[in-house]
């Protein structure tokens, strides 16, 4: 699966991992009263859960409750190890705004069993994304309107200057882990106001003026 770029420049980039943000806006922490982490949380989400603007969000047999959560997404554009903060931005290829879409139900019966909740988070259509946009066009992506209207109504409405750790301090930290490489996708956490949704929903997410995104639940 390849992602798809708004200006049409580049279009042979391999979508690769996914390595997503737990808790990464503090109102959203307090909403699942969460501890506000120290360090990033992160979790990863398969490549076969993503899908793009147009498509159907499909609710699994084994969950009774999904909810949105609105993201913007780094798009990693070489490959990179023990990145230091100041060096981070070499590595990006562009931006993207997301949806992880969570089986809420699934993921907090095994938290309480303290298991991982990787089902949660993987069931193919569970990561709809939009175009990419080249990170030359894109000013400051830490000062960016991020938004969800469901059916219309405005249920996510936040700005990336209010994540918890910053784009640099995020691809620091998962490098020192992991490495990354193209194609590997960062989704880096929801503001509040995460929700139900349900079949016949249609979602409209929004990263300020530079992407959009409208997906179906089915
Ligand atoms: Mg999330």
């Amino acid at each position: 699966m390849y992602y798809k770029f708004k200006d049409k420049v580049k279009s042979d980039i391999n979508i690769g991992k996914l390595v997503c943000l737990a808790r990464s806006y503090k109102k959203h922490a307090q909403e699942m009263k969460s501890e506000i982490p120290k360090e990033p949380v992160i979790f990863l989400k398969p490549a076969s859960s993503v899908i793009f603007n147009g498509d159907k969000i499909k609710i699994p047999e084994m969950s009774k409750c999904i909810h949105h959560e609105v993201e913007l997404g780094i798009v990693i554009g070489k490959k990179c190890k023990n990145i230091s903060k100041k060096d981070a931005f070499d590595y990006i290829l562009g931006y993207l705004v997301a949806l992880d879409i969570t089986a809420r139900d699934i993921q907090s019966e095994f938290k309480k069993k303290g298991w991982p909740w990787t089902i949660a988070k993987s069931f193919d259509t569970f990561a709809p994304i939009s175009e990419v946009v080249l990170k030359e066009y894109i000013t400051d992506p830490q000062n960016l309107d991020i938004s969800l209207k469901v059916n219309g109504k405005l249920k996510q409405d936040s700005n990336t200057s209010f994540m918890i750790f910053s784009i640099e301090e995020i691809i620091e930290f998962i490098s020192k882990v992991m490495t990354l490489e193209p194609g590997d996708l960062i989704l880096t956490g929801t503001p509040e106001g995460v929700d139900e949704i349900k079949k016949g929903d249609i979602l409209e997410a929004k990263l300020g003026n530079i992407c959009s995104l409208k997906v179906i639940v089915d």
